[in-house]
């Protein structure tokens, strides 16, 4: 038994992985600029609004997190619902979503 004849499990390929934690990174530097931007000028009239949208940036800040975890474990791009792969197309929109289209319909 040869090194070479261990594989490489369900891990994307190193190219692809890169750029998979590329895509994560870009997102969470997006997220955080907004969360910057809101903080600099804060207009207390609208404290209500300001506070549900940065509530859903730090919502997506830590679906970010977790989709880096699922690259490190090797279940990335794989729906947590039914064990799909998720198409490629709606990763490369939503690079950090945990389900498949016709799961995340059932959980709304
Ligand atoms: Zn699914």
């Amino acid at each position: 038994m040869t090194p070479s004849t261990l594989g490489t499990g369900s891990q994307p390929e190193p190219h692809r992985r890169h750029e998979i934690l590329q895509r994560l990174q870009h997102e969470r530097n997006t997220r955080l600029a907004q969360l910057r931007a809101m903080d600099a000028d804060k207009p207390n009239a609208h404290g209500d609004l300001l506070t549900a949208q940065t509530t859903a940036i730090r919502v997506v800040l830590k679906e970010i997190d977790a989709a880096e975890e699922r690259v490190d474990d090797g279940t990335y791009g794989v729906c947590r619902g039914c064990d799909v792969r998720i198409p490629i197309g709606r990763l490369e929109i939503l690079p950090y979503v945990r389900y498949c289209v016709r799961c995340q319909q059932r959980e709304l």
